[in-house]
């Protein structure tokens, strides 16, 4: 009706676990994380309502391929073959692939030692491709959620998990401390940025909401609330 000012609901898919970018806050059972503030500070500057989705991480591009998704925003990367499939928003983290081993691990000190060994990682990520692209690795387990690597990597039912740095970091000084530490160096340099299905006209106005909230010190105050530092 005339005078309302109804706002567009779209639809927001993400992760249903890569900490600290989402996760369930299970004091407030609700979503938390740097893409979840991140998406709400950009609602606010384009003026979209939105509906969390939540779902295992490779089921995102399928969903925005059939738009059953208006955006993705889950610690995605930018890749050249996503590209073709979907489009993404400018960079918004910088991240890399670290590996994580057990605490007493003696043999694996970097890339260059896992030749034989069992690799536990995430199904459907850009860590599984580099994993099954490492000469000599014995075998790759792609697992639906990135806790369950861990578990793996604990129990030693595999030798190491190649992960996403900056959830491999919060593992390892969280849930896993005192049973784990990353070894060797930041591999596969890579950013992060917001999917949307080919062609959206959401993507320009998140873009600039982006530009914006880079400029006006939002984005350095969230990256600062969930990592510690400034970008
Ligand atoms: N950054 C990784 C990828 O895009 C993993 C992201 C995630 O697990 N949410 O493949």
């Amino acid at each position: 009706s005339s005078g309302d000012q109804a706002k567009e609901k779209i639809t927001v898919g993400t992760d249903s676990s890569f900490v600290p970018f989402e996760f369930l806050n299970e004091e407030t059972n609700e979503y938390d994380g740097f893409d979840i503030d991140l998406v709400k500070a950009l609602s606010k500057e384009v003026g979209f309502e939105y509906e969390l989705k939540t779902m295992d991480f490779n089921g995102l591009i399928p969903a925005l391929q059939t738009n059953k998704l208006d955006m993705a925003i889950a610690g995605m990367t930018i890749k050249e073959e996503r590209k073709k499939v979907v489009d993404f928003s400018q960079p918004y983290y910088d991240a890399g692939l670290l590996i994580l081993v057990q605490k007493d691990e003696k043999e694996i000190k970097g890339l260059e030692d896992l030749k034989g060994k069992k690799i536990a990682t995430k199904q459907g990520t850009t860590s599984y491709d580099f994993a099954t692209n490492i000469d000599g690795v014995k075998e790759v387990v792609p697992f639906p959620n990135i806790d369950q690597a861990y578990l793996e990597l604990e129990k030693g039912a595999a030798d190491a998990v190649i992960f996403d740095s900056p959830n491999v970091l919060y593992y390892s000084q969280n849930k896993g401390k005192g049973k784990v530490k990353t070894v060797g160096k930041l591999l596969q340099g890579q950013q992060y940025g917001i999917a949307f299905p080919k062609g959206s006209e959401l993507r320009d106005k998140v873009d600039k909401a982006m530009t914006k909230l880079k400029e006006d010190g939002t984005y350095d105050k969230l990256y600062k609330k969930w990592f510690g530092e400034a970008p």
